[in-house]
């Protein structure tokens, strides 16, 4: 994972990324970039650490441009270095990427053939001299989708050009990346929380879009360069507002929310006045259910550890819990009486989604227990389940783990009520203990 901005406006933009970058340190800070176009040139600055290190670098430098781009990196392919940190550039372009390009060694060999030459270990550099030989002889747009077309694995990217000063681009496969539309400037963004400080107005791309920002307008594409129109949503006051308040990190914020989440979620979930549990839209019937897989990544997948306890002692069901990562390139045998359940926080987890779009393409029947229900799991999965516990900064996850937890425990009762592998006397006892977990829980 690593955070991406973008901003084209009629102000400098630098000091206005570093902001955007500190908010996006959640997702990755073992090094920092930025890049700016001025009078025709991409100026650069990188290094090694977190983006306190890039501010105090910059303030030296007094980097302007009112056009950039900028990235908190959490390596995958090369060590953490100042040489590796992103934006990186060819003659022509300079990249911030999100994600793996799992064919990176391949394009590598044909650019350096042609006599591009590679100055770091990253394969986010082989898309700055694809794009930069496509440029030569295709438009804009073409060349975007050749390069797409070209690159498998996951990406979030920002592009700027040396010869456009006048527009960036976005695209995303697999990795998320939002767009914010503002008074005559727009933005790129891995987040909302990023770009909140700038417009309340985002729309997100999906699955293999691409976009092209200029000041005054947005367009987006599909893969094959169709051109789309996006829903614009309004982030609503709780988002636009989450801060740290007195405390002086986030983590210990979310730990002490955590009897919230209990609170939200178990009022979500369950009817104290009918004794039980509401999930209205269980779209299957479920005794049909006769096994169950629970796959996440991180954190959520320890939450699916704990469920399958749940899972196997209350329902008839088989269960088992797979890492997305291994899921989505094993032999899987897909099973029709199976429920595949997707646990991620922010919904974006690009294992996790590749994992899930798997099941889509064989006809599962899938569920998606997420914290964003506006992202790329919830938006495709059959049945959504939030955790409803707000938003989460904190890189080591808490009240999101609960949250989770929660959800799989509610989702099992109501399974094995369903499947009457309970009585109504133990569901009902089950639904008593979570009221009373709900008036207990309080901030220490
Ligand atoms: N693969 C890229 C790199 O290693 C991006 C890493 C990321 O998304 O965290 O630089």
């Amino acid at each position: 994972m690593c955070g991406i901005i973008g901003i084209i406006s009629t102000k400098e933009v630098s000091s206005r990324i570093i902001n955007s970058l500190k908010k996006l340190e959640y997702r990755g800070y073992d090094s920092a970039g930025i890049a700016t176009l001025v009078d025709g040139n991409i100026n650069e600055v990188k290094c090694e650490g977190r983006v306190d290190v890039l501010e105090k670098d910059l303030a030296k430098l007094n980097l302007k441009g009112d056009l950039g781009i900028g990235h908190v990196r959490w390596a995958t392919h090369g060590k953490p270095s100042k040489v590796n940190a992103h934006p990186h550039s060819s003659e022509k372009v300079s990249v911030v990427h999100n994600g793996i390009i799992e064919n990176s060694t391949i394009l590598k060999k044909f650019l350096e053939k042609k006599g591009y030459v590679f100055k770091s270990q990253t394969d986010t550099e082989v898309i700055a001299h694809l794009v930069t030989d496509y440029l030569k002889k295709n438009s804009l747009r073409d060349t975007i989708i050749k390069v797409l077309n070209k690159l498998h694995g996951s990406f979030a990217l920002g592009i700027i050009f040396k010869d456009l000063n006048d527009l960036m681009v976005g695209a995303r496969r697999g990795s998320p990346l939002a767009v914010g539309y503002g008074p005559n400037e727009n933005y790129l963004g891995s987040d909302s929380y990023a770009l909140k400080s700038m417009t309340n107005k985002i729309s997100y791309l999906d699955d293999g879009e691409f976009c092209i920002l200029k000041k005054d307008q947005i367009e987006f594409f599909q893969s094959n360069g169709k051109q789309i129109n996006k829903e614009v949503m309004n982030l609503s006051k709780e988002e636009i507002n989450y801060d740290k308040g007195d405390y002086k990190y986030f983590m210990e914020k979310e730990i002490e929310e955590q009897p919230t989440t209990i609170n939200d979620c178990i009022n979500e979930y369950v009817d104290k006045f009918n004794n039980q549990i509401n999930i209205y839209n269980f779209p299957w019937k479920t005794n049909s259910l006769k096994s169950i897989v629970l796959i996440g990544c991180g954190t959520a997948y320890h939450s699916c550890l704990v469920a399958k306890y749940w899972l196997e002692q209350y329902t008839n069901m088989d269960v088992s819990i797979d890492i997305a990562s291994e899921f989505r390139y094993r032999k899987v045998r897909f099973k029709r009486d199976c429920l595949y359940v997707f646990v991620s926080q922010s919904g974006e987890t690009a294992d996790t989604f590749a994992a899930l779009q798997l099941c889509k393409k064989n006809k599962m029947k899938t569920c998606a227990i997420v914290n964003v229900v506006e992202s790329s799991i919830a938006r495709d999965a059959d049945l959504v389940l939030p955790i409803y516990c707000g938003q989460e900064i904190g890189v080591a996850s808490t009240k999101a783990f609960l949250g989770q937890m929660l959800v799989l425990y509610i989702l099992s009762i109501k399974i094995s009520f369903d499947q009457k592998s309970i009585s109504k006397k133990i569901y009902q006892s089950k639904i008593k203990n979570l009221l009373l977990l709900s008036s207990s829980a309080k901030k220490p």
